[in-house]
This record gives C-alpha cells, sequence and structure tokens, in this order.
C-alpha cells in the first residue's frame, strides 16, 4: 500500500486546484518558509479524519478553507482527495486503488467519499484502522510529534504500538461493545420497574 497522489482546492494556502503526484521512493516537499509545506501534510491528516482545528494549526474548522489573498477571493469550501495504491490489499477493501475524499463548506457541512461513494467518518476511520495511515497512525509524523510521544504516558504511547500490532481495532469495537452492552442493562433496569409498578 502506498499513497499514490494528492489533490487539494481550497485547502488553506491551497486556492487553486493542484495535483501532487508522488513517485515511488523518497519524497521531499521544500520550498520557502510560509509556503505552504505542512499544509500538505495537514491536508492528508484531515481527509483522513481530523477533527480537531487546533491540531490543524486553526482555531476553528472554517479556517482550514482557502481564504483569499489580496488578489484573489476566498473560497467556499474546501476538498482534499488521496488516492492510495493498494495492490497487496493491506487496507481491507476489495479495490486495488482507494480514493478518500473529504469536502468542508463555511456552513460547517462536511461530506466523505470513499471511491467516490458518500460514506460516514467512521467508514474512513474503520477502513484506517491498524493500517498506521489513520490521521494518528505512524506514517505521518508532525512538528513536534516526536517529542510529544517521547514524553507522553506509558498508556498513550502503548496506542501507537496496538495500531503497529493490529489489535487496536479490536480494543476499539471492544469499547463500543460495552458501551451497548451497558445501555442495554440500563434498559432492562427501566423495564424492571415499569413491569414492577404494572404488577
Ligand atoms: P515553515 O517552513 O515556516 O514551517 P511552511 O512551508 O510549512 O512554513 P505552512 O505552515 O504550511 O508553511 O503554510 C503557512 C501559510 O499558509 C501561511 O502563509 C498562511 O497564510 C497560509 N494559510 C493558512 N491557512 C490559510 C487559509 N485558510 N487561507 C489562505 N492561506 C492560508
Amino acid at each position: 500500500m502506498y499513497l499514490d497522489k494528492i489533490e487539494i482546492h481550497g485547502f488553506k494556502s491551497f486556492g487553486d486546484a493542484v495535483k501532487l503526484n508522488i513517485p515511488k521512493g523518497i519524497t521531499g516537499v521544500i520550498g520557502p518558509n510560509g509556503s505552504g509545506k505542512s499544509n500538505v501534510a495537514d491536508a492528508i491528516r484531515w481527509v483522513l479524519g481530523e477533527q480537531s482545528a487546533k491540531s490543524l494549526r486553526g482555531s476553528k474548522m472554517e479556517d482550514i478553507i482557502f481564504a483569499g489573498t489580496e488578489k484573489r477571493k476566498s473560497l467556499g469550501y474546501a476538498e482534499v482527495a488521496l488516492t492510495i495504491k493498494n495492490p497487496d490489499e493491506t487496507v481491507r477493501i476489495a479495490y486495488t486503488e482507494i480514493v478518500i475524499k473529504r469536502r468542508v463548506y463555511r456552513s460547517g457541512e462536511s461530506e466523505y467519499f470513499i471511491n467516490g461513494s458518500s460514506c460516514r467518518l467512521k467508514d474512513v476511520q474503520e477502513l484506517f484502522m491498524d493500517t498506521g495511515i489513520g490521521k494518528d497512525g505512524y506514517s505521518i509524523i508532525g512538528q513536534g510529534q516526536i517529542d510529544r510521544v517521547l514524553s507522553s504516558k506509558p498508556e498513550e504511547r502503548r496506542t501507537l504500538f496496538e495500531e503497529a500490532a493490529g489489535i487496536y481495532k479490536y480494543k476499539v469495537r471492544r469499547q463500543e461493545a460495552e458501551r451497548k452492552l451497558e445501555k442495554q442493562r440500563e434498559n432492562l433496569t427501566r423495564l424492571q420497574d415499569i413491569i414492577g409498578e404494572i404488577e
């Protein structure tokens, strides 16, 4: 599995639609200070489901939409698409090419697509769980992240190892199942109360 292409339009400094083809091997992004290098990494994390405006270096999600310049009008939406080649089906989906797209409007409305079909954030998150390329995956190491990993608590650091070992998704599913069980227990208690009142 590898990243093949990034298409960005309206995300942060990318007022024009750009397509970045990523060749195999090592790719470096170079440019003057403030030219948008980190915005490329932000775009990748965003399309993979990043929900925190702060971790995208903004204060609200609208900040990621191209705000315009002296010569250019602002845009009404931001859109990023990642094309991932999946020849060995590392990502468990029966496609050798996966296109993940996210779009957000100034109204806050957000849309996700997997290979052109509209989907939920949860579908994107589940697709990449335990592959290392989710928004928190270890494939994208942001500025200061190494420091954060080294100074984090052992329990927090453990999440990284769980993702690499492929057990994180089972942990998440277990938590979901426990939440549902708890809800059902509460429902049962309520039902027993009602039965008690009727009897
Ligand atoms: P450095 O080398 O200093 O770390 P960089 O190349 O990584 O810089 P980025 O931090 O990716 O640069 O980009 C910063 C630029 O993005 C700034 O010029 C900022 O004005 C611009 N920018 C951020 N958000 C928006 C937005 N919503 N609309 C327009 N431009 C934006």
